[in-house]
C-alpha cells in the first residue's frame, strides 16, 4: 500500500477518534498497524507500539534495532519514529508520547483505545504507568475503516482468491484415497506455497472428521465412501485467501449427494441476499432458512461467514444478531456447513464482496472465488 494511502487512514483514525471522544490510540504488531502504516514489525518480547492521538502528531515508538527496518518500510510517511535503547523504559516513553500531545490525561481520566491484539505483558504495563485511563479496544476506531475495502484491498483479494482457486481447480487431480488427511495436507501446503506468499490453514477432513468443521488432519487414511473437506488459505502481499470445497471418494455415502445439493442451494441463497443496506444477519439467515426447510438445520452449526482483508477473520461477521448494515467494499466469506455427527459433512465457501448498488435493487454478491462449487466426485 502507499504512503498516501496511509496517510489518508491515519486521517481517518483520527476522525474516528474525535467523533468517538477518544484521547489515543495505541496499537502493537498488528494488522491494525499493518492498515495504518504499511509496516509489519516483528511481534517480539521489545514493545514497539505505534501512538495515534486525536490532536497532536502521530509516532512510533520502537526498539533502537529495528529503527532501520521501521524507516525502511515506513518510507516517507510522516511518522516520527522514536527509538528506544535496550536500557530504556518504552513504556515510559509511550507515555511522554502521550503527554506531549496532551492525551495522557493527567487531567483525567484519558480514553485510550489499545491494539485487541496487544500482549497483557505490555498492556499490564500501561496501565500501571496510566492508573486512571479509561480503556477501550482498538477495532472500535479501526474495525469501522478495515470493514470496508479500498479498489486495490478489493484487487488484492481477488488476486489472492484467484491463487488459492489454482489450487482447488487441481484437486480432483491429486491422489486422494489410501492417503492419510496429514499426508493430503502437507501436499496442499506446498502447492499453497506455491502462489501465496504463505500458507495460513489447510482443513483436510475425511469420513466422520468431515463433520468436524475445524479438524486438523491427522493420521486418518482416505477410504472409498468419504466425504473429504478441504479448507485452503494463504496470504499475497498481506491479503488472504479462504475457500472451501468438500470431495467424495468413489460412491457416495447414502444421504450424501441430497445433504450436499441442499448446501449447494443454500449457499447461493446466502450469496443472492447480499445487497447493500441488507443487514449481516440477513446473510445468514438466508442460507439457514434453506437449510433448515430441508430438515437439517440443527446440522448447521456455525455462523455463515467472516469478514476477510489483511487478517482471515475480521469484522463484519455474518451472525444473527449483527443488524451492521452491508456496505459496498465489504469482504467476507459466505461457507454454510452441514455436519452429521459420526457420519460425514459438507461446506462450501467463496470470499465475496457487497457491490455497489447498480440503481435496478438487484442483489446478489461479487464472488471472488471461481471454482464450481459442485461436488467433486474422485477415484475411489
Ligand atoms: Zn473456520
Ligand atoms: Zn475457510
Ligand atoms: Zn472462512
Amino acid at each position: 500500500m502507499t504512503t498516501t494511502t496511509c496517510a489518508e487512514r491515519l486521517a481517518r483514525a483520527r476522525g474516528q477518534l474525535t467523533d468517538r471522544g477518544v484521547d489515543a490510540l495505541l496499537i502493537g504488531p498488528s494488522a491494525d498497524f499493518r492498515y495504518l502504516t504499511g509496516y509489519h514489525p516483528p511481534l517480539l518480547e521489545r514493545l514497539t507500539m505505534l501512538v495515534v492521538p486525536a490532536q497532536g502528531d502521530a509516532r512510533l515508538v520502537v526498539p533502537a534495532l529495528e529503527a532501520p527496518l521501521a524507516h525502511e518500510h515506513l518510507g516517507d510517511l510522516d511518522l516520527e519514529v522514536v527509538p528506544w535503547q535496550e536500557t530504556d523504559d518504552p513504556i515510559a516513553l509511550v507515555r511522554a508520547t502521550l503527554e506531549a500531545s496532551g492525551s495522557a490525561g493527567l487531567h483525567p481520566p484519558a480514553r485510550l483505545a489499545v491494539g485487541d491484539q496487544l500482549w497483557s505483558t505490555f498492556l499490564l504495563r500501561l496501565q500501571a504507568a496510566l492508573p486512571s485511563a479509561e480503556l477501550t479496544v482498538a477495532s472500535t476506531v479501526t474495525a469501522p475503516l478495515r470493514m470496508v475495502k479500498d479498489a486495490a484491498e478489493v484487487a488484492a483479494l481477488a488476486h489472492v482468491a484467484a491463487a488459492v482457486d489454482r489450487v482447488v481447480d487441481d484437486l480432483a487431480e491429486m491422489r486422494w484415497a489410501g492417503r492419510s488427511e496429514r499426508d493430503v495436507a502437507r501436499e496442499l501446503d506446498t502447492r499453497i506455497r506455491d502462489v501465496h506468499d504463505e500458507t495460513l490453514f489447510v482443513i483436510v477432513g475425511a469420513g466422520p472428521n468431515s463433520a468436524s468443521p475445524h479438524h486438523e488432519p491427522g493420521d486418518r487414511v482416505i477410504q472409498p465412501g468419504d466425504a473429504v473437506v478441504v479448507d485452503i488459505g494463504g496470504s499475497l502481499d498481506g491479503y488472504c485467501s479462504d475457500t472451501t470445497r468438500t470431495l467424495v471418494v468413489g460412491e457416495p455415502p447414502a444421504g450424501f449427494l441430497e445433504l450436499h445439493q441442499v448446501l449447494q442451494a443454500a449457499q447461493e441463497a446466502g450469496c443472492a441476499a447480499v445487497r447493500a443496506g441488507v443487514p449481516a444477519e440477513a446473510v445468514d439467515a438466508a442460507c439457514r432458512q434453506a437449510i433448515a426447510a430441508a430438515g437439517y438445520g440443527e446440522h448447521f452449526i456455525h455462523r455463515t461467514g467472516h469478514g476477510i482483508g489483511l487478517e482471515v477473520h475480521e469484522d463484519p461477521y455474518l451472525v444473527a444478531g449483527n443488524s451492521e448494515p452491508l456496505v459496498p467494499g465489504m469482504a467476507f466469506s459466505v461457507e454454510p456447513g452441514i455436519y452429521l455427527a459420526g457420519r460425514y459433512g459438507a461446506r462450501i465457501e467463496d470470499i465475496v464482496v457487497c457491490p455497489e448498488p447498480d440503481g435496478t435493487g438487484a442483489r446478489g454478491a461479487r464472488r471472488l472465488n471461481q471454482t464450481s462449487r459442485d461436488l467433486r466426485v474422485v477415484p475411489g
